[in-house]
């Protein structure tokens, strides 16, 4: 997805998963929808998106995706888009773990429909996006097709420079919009939004003529802007991003496709919103994790991390590369951790069959360090580890948890300088 500011290239930095996302499908259900009451209205009004998409409809398996396809027939669609729904982009040029290629097809008939649902259900998409593991595809949407004459790219994002919100639009949709980004700049059209007022008619027109909507569809195109940026400020999304959307042959303009985030501080408030979450989507390690209270992000290097303090954390991965290593994970165990918590972060490590070394590095503030040994301890007798474990401890408790590891008898390389103790643990894990 793109960064704001669109210059940073994007490379995969750990980072702490803040938002939600939702799939396609039921992005079309948030976008076609009425939206909820407007609470600073004396007449409670209710908020109208009808932002306008191809039908699409859902299917988990081959006999609903008949049923979708039979019900769009009905309704007056010969052709159907068969779509694997994964949280992540770039799925129509992806492949399945099954060696089935592309997450996006068009049909026409019941035969093509089973049989291209047969292949992507309970299969994994893997994408540009998704890292080699890929993501399951457990629901497909049947969507009907629409012939699309130009392909735009929209997005309604937060931006650092403005400290607000910006539409970001370009002519160039259909395609990876960083691509655009990098190689044709000008190419993005960048609004910045009044976050009260959200945007007007008259401000959408302008940015459609700009784009080149044809005179007599510039007013639709405004409308979905402008209802883009309600939805935003309305249900608390961190990100909209609508690639393609499309002026089709017929004169129509739709949302062919949707990507939401929505923040997850807002959860309280947006029930409906977060009921959608798909934890299939999740990577099954991150979500053990947040059940234990551990900020772990998976990688995909071969040292396992456990780090106390997010700051910390980023500081240990960039000595670890510094001295050409690789992290399996990003692991901030935080303040409060106890021996279990402790535990219940080896064992995460331990569950991934590429981390070749562990690197332990832990500064004792309210963290302390005898907390952290008892967990080392404890974990590597009952693991049975036979990982090699590099292990830095300061500050509280340091004198205490260096005996009793010395005391355990175990293999626990231990090391007093940060940069010391990093290069042993890249050298373990080569
Ligand atoms: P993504 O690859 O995850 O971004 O999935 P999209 O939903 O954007 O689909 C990929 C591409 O398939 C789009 O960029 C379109 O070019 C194409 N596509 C999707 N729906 C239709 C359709 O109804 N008709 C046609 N002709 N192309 C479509
Ligand atoms: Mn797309």
């Amino acid at each position: 997805m793109l960064s704001s500011s669109l210059r940073v290239a994007r490379r995969p930095l750990p980072r702490r998963k803040r938002f939600l996302s939702i799939h396609e499908y039921q992005s079309v259900q948030l976008l076609n929808s009425v939206g909820t009451r407007n609470s600073r209205s004396t007449h409670a009004k209710v908020a109208q998106y009808g932002i306008p998409t191809p039908k699409g409809l859902p299917a988990k398996t081959k006999e609903e995706a008949v049923a979708a396809l039979r019900q769009l027939h009905d309704e007056g669609s010969s052709a159907v888009v068969v779509k694997a729904q994964v949280l992540a982009g770039g799925r129509g040029k992806g492949m399945f773990d099954n060696g089935f290629k592309g997450g996006v097809h068009m049909a026409q008939s019941v035969n093509e429909v089973e049989n291209l649902a047969g292949q992507m259900l309970g299969a994994k998409l893997i994408t540009k996006q998704t890292g080699e593991r890929g993501r399951p595809c457990n629901t497909v949407m049947i969507a009907e097709a629409r012939e699309p004459a130009h392909e735009y790219y929209v997005a309604v994002l937060n931006d650092r420079v403005t400290q607000g919100i910006v539409l970001v639009a370009s002519a160039q949709g259909g395609m990876n919009i960083e691509e655009v980004a990098a190689k044709d700049p000008d190419a993005i059209i960048t609004t910045p939004i009044d976050f009260e007022k959200g945007l007007s008619i008259e401000e959408g027109k302008t940015i459609a003529a700009k784009l080149g909507f044809r005179e007599e569809l510039q007013g639709e195109a405004a409308g979905i802007f402008s209802n883009l940026v309600k939805i935003f400020k309305e249900k608390d999304a961190t990100q909209i991003e609508i690639n393609p959307m499309a002026e089709t042959k017929d004169g129509a303009v739709l949302c062919m496709d949707a990507k939401f985030g929505f923040d997850e501080n807002a959860e309280f408030r947006q029930k409906d919103i977060f009921a959608l979450r798909d934890v299939s989507q999740e990577e099954p390690s991150e979500v053990e994790a947040a059940k234990a209270g551990l900020n772990f992000i998976k990688l995909d290097g071969s040292i396992g991390c456990l780090v106390n303090g997010a700051g910390l954390a980023m500081a240990t991965m960039d000595v670890l590369a510094l001295h050409g290593g690789n992290p399996a994970n990003f692991l901030d165990v935080g303040g409060g951790a106890t021996p279990d918590t402790v535990k219940k972060a080896f064992e995460l490590l331990l569950s991934d069959p590429k981390v070749k070394s562990i690197f332990i590095n832990i500064f004792g503030g309210i963290m302390r360090c005898d907390y952290i040994a008892e967990g080392v301890i404890k974990a590597t007798k009952e693991l049975q580890m036979t990982i090699p474990l590099v292990v830095r401890l300061k500050g509280t408790k340091e004198a205490e948890a260096k005996a009793m590891i010395k005391e355990s008898g175990l293999k626990i390389i231990a090391f007093d300088s940060l940069d010391d103790a990093a290069e042993r643990a890249v050298q373990l894990a080569n």
